[in-house]
């Protein structure tokens, strides 16, 4: 079996990762890697406090926050590191602090199905500020242990290290030559679009109209010299504003959600300066770093913000997952090891009529 792979972010590293367990796939991966939302992204992985109404969103969020338990297992039964995942938890902050009683009996309520919460606690600045020094503007906060934070760029190398896939740098198209596809000269009989926001750039010559838009985001990294910010758990204040520590001294602060910027890399120095002077009201310490840098992806959404997954209707052993939007870190290695049990035909996990690909990719001319 050929297997082409068009998008190394979260679910195209993960679909060849799994792939690659098959010894009987050959698998080429085909990545130009501008502009990933997976290397730009902030890493939050912490679906349980979200009001969104959509059941198959959160289903889907809440299982993929899960399965970077397997994930990280599975990498290191074979002896692979899989630092891109850390669980140091995550801090809740609201202006209206009455607010934060609420998502904490939202989140106890969706423990039983979602042990990886795990701790669930109302902490006051005293205790807040052990694990995240010099963290001020609340009185309180909520805490939950399990949440976590994903070094993208990380996950990806890493997974494409352990699939010993062939990669091939560079911007592809797809055509149809008999029963074959051929992507770069090369011949497959199984192709997985991974392409991010830019699936319809690939699909749109075969005669496909998406219902899926662009959508930049921007977020900054900071460097201390001086802190060990491996353990800090991440802030989530309210609105887009997030403080993310990694390992190392780097902080993150992030990230925009621009609709109107289509596929536009340019950093924009005065929306990320404005996101520093919210971030300092809550890291004052934010002024002492010693260096910063930014990052720029394009995520990919939908006009109802919902995922999809699935065989690309009319294209045979053809398969795709798209609309991840601004929570494709968390559900995106799932859908990755979805389409690679898909391209395998087995049974998905996910029920695919809760993602249906048809309701957002439509053969409009032959
Ligand atoms: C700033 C920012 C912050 C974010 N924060 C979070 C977060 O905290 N938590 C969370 O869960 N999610 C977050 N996200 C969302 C998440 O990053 C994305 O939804 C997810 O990474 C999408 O993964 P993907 O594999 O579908 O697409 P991508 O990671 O975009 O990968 C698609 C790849 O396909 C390649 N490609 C496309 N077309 C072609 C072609 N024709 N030929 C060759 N290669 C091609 C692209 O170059 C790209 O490398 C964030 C995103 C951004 C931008």
């Amino acid at each position: 079996m050929r297997v082409a792979i068009v998008g190394a972010g979260a679910v195209g590293a993960t679909a060849a990762y799994y792939l690659a367990k098959n010894r009987h796939i050959n698998i080429t991966v085909f990545d130009e890697g501008l502009g990933q939302a997976t290397q730009a992204a902030a890493g939050i992985i912490s679906p349980w406090f979200s009001k969104r109404r959509n059941r198959s969103w959160y289903h889907l969020v809440r299982l993929g926050a899960d399965f970077y338990q397997d994930l990280v297992a599975d990498l290191q039964q074979e002896g692979q590191q899989a630092d891109f995942y850390q669980q140091t938890g995550v801090y809740i902050i609201k202006k209206d602090e009455d607010k934060l009683k609420d998502l904490y009996d939202l989140a106890l309520s969706r423990r039983d199905e979602a042990p990886l919460i795990g701790d669930l606690k109302l902490l006051s600045k005293s205790e807040a500020i052990k694990d995240f020094p010099d963290l001020q503007g609340f009185e309180t906060l909520l805490y939950a242990s399990g949440g976590a934070r994903v070094e993208g760029a990380l996950l990806v190398k890493t997974l494409l290290r352990a699939s010993r896939a062939d990669i091939i740098k560079k911007k592809v198209s797809l055509s149809l030559e008999g029963k074959d596809y051929v992507i770069d000269g090369q011949h497959f009989d199984t192709v997985i679009l991974a392409a991010g926001a830019w699936l319809g750039q690939i699909l749109a010559p075969l005669g496909y109209q998406l219902d899926l838009r662009p959508q930049k985001g921007q977020l900054r990294d900071y460097y201390f010299s001086d802190l060990d910010t491996a353990t800090y758990p991440v802030v989530m204040p309210e609105g887009e504003l997030d403080i993310i520590p990694f390992p190392s001294g780097q902080i993150s602060i992030g990230a925009t959600h621009e609709n109107d910027k289509g596929f536009d890399l340019s950093v924009d120095t005065a929306l990320l300066n404005d996101f520093e002077i919210q971030a300092q009201h809550y890291f004052p310490y934010l002024k002492n770093a010693s260096s910063f840098k930014e990052r720029v992806g394009i995520r990919g959404y939908t006009s109802d913000f919902s995922p999809f997954f699935g065989p690309v209707p009319d294209l045979i052993n053809t398969y795709t997952a798209g609309g991840l939007g601004s929570t494709g870190l968390t559900a995106g290695p799932l859908l990755g090891w979805q389409l690679a049990q898909l391209a395998q035909g087995r049974e998905p996990l996910l029920n695919l009529e809760d993602y249906a690909v048809e309701n957002y990719i439509v053969k409009t001319y032959q």
